[in-house]
């Protein structure tokens, strides 16, 4: 034991306690991944050492031979892992180990519910990493120097996991990790050569470099005890270079969760090989599910980049779209150079190449994706949807197969679920549709009831019911799919083209000419707050509603806009009346002026009401209303 200096001991990070005690009580049915999430960084360390050995080769100190080996001692209940890796400076552990550098995680830790049963599920959205170690170990020493420091600057990080840790300056002659988990006497089952190799060959066999073992060396009685001999129990060669036929579902997996530092199985992979003027492989993931920081801006995305099999960097994110931001995985190029850099990545014109075939290699992995396993799809979109909404305007070379990926809620589909596909839609188009119908709004039961849909539920035609927020904006980057236009039923003169009879359109333009007195008595009513007055053929249930102008900007553009602080034009409604309404038939009947004033406002605000929208001027509506009540009690 060497002299140990400058000891001091600090408290961890709030959220460290918070995941600390999260991970003990929600990972006991699942101890053994403890030692997958630290090879796994083992494995990290090792990939960062040999890149940066590239530019530095002092930094190998001579012991070029990377591995990492895992030992254990039965009488003292412990278990020890090894790495000739990157190592870690002083500052470097407590940083590392002592916060979570993650955006978001605060907020996150806020979601947390003190249910255990639910909270271990959001586990597997935050990845559980280093800290796994305390859920078989009470106390956990590391001892840890970097590549390139002297053997004086070594750290040793010791923590029982209880909300603080001890830190000191000590001597370590190599340079790299090495992890002592003392057991806690429930778990000494890990102290155990054969248990131990099951789980690596379980959990790490994708692992890419040596993973080393003590061999089971029987004792023999009165001799000394042989030095130890190692063996390697992983395969210990890059997942991604061996022939798709040859590895196992499990594999992939496994592999998945070390490079994508996730908890839970993928959702699908595509492993390809490209060979000719460009040569690289590349190992695709969709996750199960969305990571807990999906929409923060800083959150990692990106590929793991190598170049001939040498890790390069993480998070390279010159090779998918943005809107592609959550899908994991390793792009492995034999025509970059490896002292490349973010900045040549981006201009490089190799990547752009690279990054238009790896978009359509992850888009027709959804296409099978939904094709295969509707389910599966089905949890992908609740999980991404929103994400992939933002592909139409990014991306628009791949509009089309973008938009056959898309899901909404329908006037047809399940209860408010996004399941229905535009070829869904199309297949079962009435007979002479040739449009796309569809409805924005705020949530699902107001667009549901709303009074645009009536005409459609009349004639049962289908159409799309669009909640989330992003979906105007989408909408303004879709014009057309399979030579169909899209048509919000809320916007101008709804014209049902061929779904409307001859006699029907012929006895719609009779009624408006009968009407026209109304419409000019309406106008002048409602002077300012309208654009136009008309007959409306969306109506059958409902007295009025309020359209919105061809150009202008829907409800949820104005409100977004209006949100970032944007100063939105002014645009004026549409007011159309049912002509065969009780109220509208009244209204037309209505000699006093002033009630005919009083009426066409309340009706005006109803609409906008029925719209989702808000009033502009609330008293006034109910003291008109409350005037009409009055009247009609007498
Ligand atoms: P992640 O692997 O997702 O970054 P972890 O909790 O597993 O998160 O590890 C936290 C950090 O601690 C790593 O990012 C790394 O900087 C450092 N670390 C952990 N283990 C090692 C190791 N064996 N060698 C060097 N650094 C390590
Ligand atoms: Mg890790």
């Amino acid at each position: 034991m060497s002299v140990e200096t400058q000891k001091e001991t600090l408290g961890f990070q709030t959220e460290v306690k918070q995941l600390l005690h999260l991970m003990i009580h929600s990972l006991y049915s699942n101890k053994e991944i403890f030692l997958r999430e630290l090879i796994s960084n083992a494995s990290d360390a090792v990939d960062k050492l040999r890149f940066e050995a590239l530019a530095k080769p002092d930094l190998l100190e001579g012991g070029a031979e990377l591995k990492i080996r895992v030992s254990f001692d039965k009488d003292a209940k412990t278990v020890t892992l090894e790495d000739n890796g990157i190592g870690m400076s002083r500052e470097d552990a407590v940083t590392h180990l002592g916060t979570i550098a993650k955006s978001g995680t605060a907020d996150f830790m806020k979601h947390l519910s003190g249910d255990q049963k639910k909270d271990s599920h959001l586990i597997g959205q935050f990845g559980v990493g280093f800290y796994s170690a305390f859920i078989v170990a009470d106390k956990v020493d590391v001892y840890s120097r970097r590549a390139g420091l002297a053997a004086s600057e070594g750290v040793h990080w010791s923590s029982k996991g209880e909300g603080e840790f001890e830190i000191a300056t000590v001597e370590k002659a190599e340079r790299g990790t090495r992890i002592v988990l003392h057991l806690k006497s429930a778990e000494d089952e890990f102290a155990d050569g054969w248990r131990l190799r099951n789980i690596i060959k379980k959990y790490s066999d994708h692992i890419a470099l040596p993973i080393e073992l003590p061999k089971e060396v029987a004792a023999v009685e009165g001799e000394e005890k042989p030095a130890v001999e190692w063996e390697t129990v992983n395969r210990a060669s890059a997942l991604w270079t061996r022939p798709r036929t040859e590895i196992k579902d499990e594999e992939y997996q496994e592999f998945y969760k070390h490079v994508a530092h996730d908890f839970e199985n993928p959702l699908s992979w595509s492993h390809n090989k490209v060979e000719g003027k460009l040569e690289y492989s590349s190992l695709l993931y969709v996750p199960a599910r969305a990571p807990f920081d999906l929409y923060q801006r800083e959150a990692p995305k990106g590929l793991k980049l190598y170049v001939q099999r040498v890790f390069v960097m993480d998070q390279a994110e010159s090779f998918l779209p943005l809107y592609l931001r959550f899908i994991k995985g390793v792009v492995d190029s034999n025509d970059l150079s490896l002292n490349v850099s973010r900045e040549i990545l981006q201009k490089d014109p190799i990547i752009d190449s690279m990054k238009s075939a790896l978009t359509k290699r992850v888009l027709d992995m959804l296409e099978k994706l939904a094709k295969n396993d509707p389910d599966q799809y089905k949890s992908f979109w609740k999980n991404f949807g929103q994400v992939m909404k933002e592909g139409p305007a990014e991306d628009f070379a791949n509009k089309e197969k973008i938009a056959g990926l898309l899901r909404f809620a329908s006037t047809q589909g399940e209860e408010g679920e996004q399941v229905v596909s535009l070829a869904e839609y199309l297949a079962r188009a009435k007979e002479g549709q040739d449009k796309i119908y569809y409805l924005t709004g705020e949530t699902y039961a107001q667009v549901k009831n709303s009074p645009h849909l009536e005409v459609f539920r009349k004639k049962g035609i289908e159409v799309l019911l669009l909640t989330d927020r992003i979906d105007e904006w989408l909408m303004s980057y879709l014009s057309d799919f399979d030579g169909k236009n899209f048509v919000d039923v809320a916007r101008g003169d709804l014209d049902l083209g061929n779904l409307d009879s001859e006699e029907d359109k012929k006895a719609a333009e009779e009624v408006a000419k009968s009407k026209e007195g109304l419409v000019e008595r309406l106008k002048t009513a409602l002077g300012d707050s309208v654009a136009e007055v008309r007959v409306s053929h969306r109506l059958t249930d409902s007295p009025a509603i309020l359209a919105i102008g061809e150009q202008d900007l829907g409800m949820q553009m104005r409100q977004i806009l209006e949100a970032s602080g944007q100063k939105v034009p002014e645009s004026k409604p549409i007011f159309e009346f049912n002509p065969a309404h009780p109220l509208i038939e009244k209204l037309d009947n209505e000699q006093s002026d002033e009630r005919f004033g009083d009426l066409s406002h309340i009706l005006f605000d109803q609409a906008a009401l029925a719209a989702g929208d808000s009033l502009k001027d609330p008293a006034a509506y109910v003291r008109r209303l409350n005037k009409l009540l009055v009247e009609l009690s007498v």
